[in-house]
């Protein structure tokens, strides 16, 4: 199943893509860790990126939409995937689906986790991923059981500096203006599932299950 995970900063699309890729083996095709990943190694796109992550605005479409394409034309994405954090500007959600028509593909589900903004200050400010896998905790509502460190790897948890301040407000705002559209964009299409994730993640999760089943 081709999937593709949205939501506003912290509605909890990381967290649930742990779960889905537990349950189905597609893969995890998160443009925030393709970005964050490149920054640690100092590339050109990582430099490029970071002016854009640091202030909580996008990365210019043409270079987003060229790592996600890159990635789908890799072998592993054939018989499905997981898009988390992209598509999240109507262009990149057009060019998304031009380039899978060209190999005969669509997205067969967008699956968006609303969550109200005040909730999601919370959420952030209290976020901590381990800076190997990537697993997502919460110091107040899911904390590692070794302070700093990660059950699940034993790597190192870090705390991002756009979770901090008033890149918060921001990162807020650009979902408002430029990534809220897309819901009606896959509403038009059939393929929009709204979930409320202001819940247990793990009644999301039950919930996005059973709208997954629902659609094989
Ligand atoms: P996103 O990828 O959408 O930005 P994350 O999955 O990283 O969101 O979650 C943001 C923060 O909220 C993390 O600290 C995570 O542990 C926590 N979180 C995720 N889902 C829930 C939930 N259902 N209830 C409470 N906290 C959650
Ligand atoms: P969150 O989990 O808080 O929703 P992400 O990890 O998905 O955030 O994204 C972090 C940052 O990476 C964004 O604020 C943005 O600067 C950049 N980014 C990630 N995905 C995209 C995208 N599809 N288009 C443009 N910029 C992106
Ligand atoms: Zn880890």
């Amino acid at each position: 199943m081709n999937i593709v995970l949205m939501g506003p900063p912290g509605a909890g699309k990381g967290t649930q893509a742990e779960f889905i890729k537990k349950e189905y083996p597609i893969p995890h095709i998160s443009t925030g860790d393709m970005f964050r990943d490149a920054v640690n190694r100092e590339t050109e796109l990582g430099k490029e990126a970071k002016k854009y992550m640091d202030t909580g605005k996008l990365v210019p479409d043409e270079i987003t939409i060229g790592i996600v394409e890159e990635r789908l034309a890799e072998d592993d994405c054939k018989t499905g995937f997981l898009l988390d954090g992209f598509p999240r500007t109507t262009v990149q959600a057009e060019a998304l689906d031009k380039v899978l028509s060209s190999s005969g593909r669509k997205i067969d589900v967008a699956i968006n986790i609303a969550v109200p903004n005040e909730i999601l200050i919370k959420r952030l400010s209290g976020r901590v991923s381990c800076k190997e896998c990537k697993v997502v905790y919460n110091l107040q509502s899911n904390p590692p059981a070794t302070e700093g460190i990660c059950d699940k790897c034993g790597g190192e948890l870090i705390q991002r500096s756009d979770d901090l301040g008033e890149t918060v407000a921001e990162r807020l705002k650009v979902y408002q203006e430029q990534t809220n559209p897309l819901l009606a964009y896959y509403s038009r299409q059939n393929v929009l599932q709204e979930i409320d994730g202001n819940r247990d993640s793990k009644l999301v999760f039950a919930d996005i299950k059973n709208r997954l089943e629902s659609l094989k």
